[in-house]
């Protein structure tokens, strides 16, 4: 894409009221647009790069057999009312139509794909089935002030499964771990887990996914000798204790949760009279799992993680594009035709650049390159011309090199 056509440009300043790094940097190199507290719009950038997201949890969930839908988002009161969400989610948003009907709008859906699950599995020949979408949802959050981290409406992806038995569950939820842990990775993030439940076996199990960052929410103790992490809210360790794992000493952070996962057992599919035929001809409940992911609390805590006082250090996977190719001719046609030229033998081999073609500074040109933060960077200028070649880093400041076109499109292709 020639950046002359991108409508957004970069800025100098976020708003005032923004006090989130992430939402500050997303707003300055044009990723997103305020709306009020806690509501953004993704622009072209933007909305490049939480696709990507969606598309790294849309092949990771289809892998363990995930079935992707998409729900309703405007939800009948009824359906709240009957699990008790009506009056018991604070976070609900309630509406009333002119004609005085009552409806919800999704900040989860439960109520939703619990009675479509219901329609379809009626024996345990149906069983298991995972359901998944990822999509917006919408919760009356008190405190909005982590940028796109904690919004009023954000996206999400919510995957629901059904089962015949506890243990089919379990094996399942080890499953689902897996594909999260493989999410975060490729995503550039190291997360841990932490088991939110007190261990006690009479409880549902939950585990949290949390990304060590000081814009986080949540206070966790972990271990750097093991792999053990525990919100301090639940567990009541501290920095400084003994792990119960290993015994090495436990250290402290801030972190935000990216994912968890829930054992619902048999509270929705009882709501709702959601019973299927088991193998010896008896009617019984599914136990129910709920697994969350926060794709736009996941990109704001990319941000939040990989940026540095320049900008933004976007992993290869996620990022709007996966190079930058600048061109400072500085009123020399020879450069520009050149730098075209590039442009579209990247296209014809399959890769996408943003390709700076304004009549700009060179320096201008590099701080938003800082700022937009693709992680490789081609440039092309007199000087490399008269070298023979063209200028290849990344933004991460690896070392700098002159290459011959063929070698560059080898490159970044790897
Ligand atoms: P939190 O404790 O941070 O409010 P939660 O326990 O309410 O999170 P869930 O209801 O389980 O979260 O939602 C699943 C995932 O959705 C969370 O792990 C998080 O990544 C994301 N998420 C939850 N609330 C928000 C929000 N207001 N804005 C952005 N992402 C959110
Ligand atoms: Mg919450």
């Amino acid at each position: 894409m020639r950046q002359s056509h991108l409508f957004t440009k970069t800025r100098r300043d976020a708003p005032k009221d923004e006090v989130a790094k992430n939402a500050q940097l997303l707003i300055r190199a044009g990723y997103i647009h305020k709306e009020m507290a806690g509501v953004y719009s993704y622009l072209p950038l933007g909305a490049r790069v939480l696709d990507k997201v969606e598309r790294i949890i849309r092949e990771e969930m289809d892998a363990i057999g995930g079935q992707e839908i998409r729900m309703a988002t405007l939800h009948p009161s009824e359906n709240w009312k009957k699990t008790g969400g009506w009056d018991g989610v604070d976070v609900l948003f309630k509406i009333q139509s002119r004609t005085e009907k009552e409806y919800a709008l999704g900040q989860s859906e439960e109520e939703i794909v619990t009675p479509i699950a219901q329609e379809y599995a009626s024996s345990y020949k149906d069983l298991p089935v995972a359901i998944y979408q990822i999509g917006q949802k919408y919760r009356d959050e008190l405190r909005a002030k982590s940028g796109i981290m904690r919004g009023r409406e954000f996206g999400m992806k919510d995957m629901y499964s059904f089962h015949e038995s506890q243990e089919d569950f379990d094996r399942f939820y080890a499953v689902v771990k897996e594909a999260y842990f493989k999410i975060y990775k490729r995503c550039g993030l190291d997360a841990k887990v932490t088991e939110a439940s007190g261990g006690n076996f009479s409880e549902k199990i939950s585990y949290e996914f949390m990304v060590l960052t000081d814009a986080g929410e949540d206070d966790i103790v972990y271990c750097d000798a093991c792999t053990h992490c525990a919100n301090v809210e639940v567990s009541a360790q501290k920095a400084g204790d003994m792990c119960p794992k290993c015994s090495a000493a436990l250290r402290s952070a801030k972190a935000a949760e990216v994912g968890n996962v829930f054992d619902l057992g048999q509270k929705y599919p009882k709501a709702f009279g959601f019973k299927y035929k088991t193998k010896d001809g008896k009617e019984s409940y599914p136990i129910m799992g709920c697994y969350g992911l926060g794709t736009t609390r996941l990109m704001g805590t990319i941000v939040e993680v990989l940026s540095d006082e320049k900008g933004i250090l976007w992993p290869k996977e996620v990022a709007p594009f996966p190079v930058h190719l600048i061109s400072i001719a500085g009123g020399n046609s020879v450069v520009s035709a050149e730098a075209d030229r590039l442009y579209e033998l990247l296209k014809d081999n399959g890769i996408e650049a943003l390709y700076d073609d304004r009549d700009a500074r060179a320096g201008e040109k590099f701080a938003d390159a800082d700022l937009i933060g693709i992680p490789s960077r081609i440039v092309i200028s007199e000087k490399t011309m008269s070298e023979g070649g063209v200028e290849v880093s990344s933004r991460d400041g690896g070392a700098t090199s002159l290459l011959s076109e063929n070698d560059v499109i080898e490159r970044i292709k790897n």
